[in-house]
């Protein structure tokens, strides 16, 4: 991931590279441990390539109407233009507003891994939305989880302060998969804190407000 100071102006970027996982982007807000809301916002396209900055590695987030749009798919080549980030804290993607999309090769007609992980074209974010997500092992979202599309990077947003709408950022994983998928660990509980109160720990519980929608092999 490409560091930015606190703030940076922003500016148009031109970019070429190869998807390597695609997942939803979303924001969520935390309140202690009364709220964890989950929004979605459109994808994050993880891609290997080059930009005129010097990493190799860099993500664009795009719309989800460019995503139904191109169908866009790990191992696609692409190439577009899009905005530096002004706020690095708040945003987990490198480049947004992405625009100018154009595919220049598609080696995956099909997929034939066999899950997990579910390395296939994301559905769309009214999906995610309905599933609901439970926190997820940063090691497994580097590691096992990175293609598969459920796993996710949040851009959270963390009250801190009703009264003079003070927050605090921070990015955490999620996944939105099967709740019996073999390779699922939640990780270490998470901290929330609040203005001159003792932090709240999220250790799971809103985990299953969020996903009790569904059954564990769904
Ligand atoms: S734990 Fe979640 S993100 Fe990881 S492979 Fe399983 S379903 Fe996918």
């Amino acid at each position: 991931m490409i560091k930015y100071k606190y703030e940076f102006p922003s500016s148009k970027i031109n970019w070429e590279g190869k998807i390597i996982s695609i997942q939803p982007r979303t924001r969520v807000w935390r309140y202690v441990t009364d709220n964890r809301t989950h929004y979605h916002l459109g994808y994050n396209l993880f891609i290997e390539g080059e930009s005129c900055y010097s990493d190799k590695h860099f993500t664009v987030a795009i719309s989800e109407k460019q995503q139904s749009k191109g169908l866009f798919r790990i191992g696609d080549m692409l190439k577009g233009t899009a905005w530096t980030k002004k706020y690095e804290e708040r945003e987990y993607a490198d480049f947004y507003r992405a625009g100018s999309l154009k595919l220049l090769d598609r080696e995956n007609e099909r997929f034939e891994a066999i899950p997990p992980p579910w390395i296939m074209i994301p559905p769309p974010l009214q999906t995610y939305e309905e599933r609901g997500a439970r926190m997820l092992s940063k090691n497994l979202w580097k590691t096992k989880c990175f293609q598969c599309i459920w796993a996710n990077m949040a851009n959270v947003e963390i009250q801190w302060d009703f009264d003079k709408n003070i927050k605090k950022y921070r990015f955490e994983t999620f996944c939105y998969g099967s709740k019996s998928c073999k390779y699922y660990k939640m990780g270490r509980p998470r901290v929330v804190p609040y203005k001159n109160r003792d932090s709240a720990l999220d250790d799971g519980y809103l985990d299953e407000l969020c996903t009790e929608g569904r059954d564990d092999d769904e």
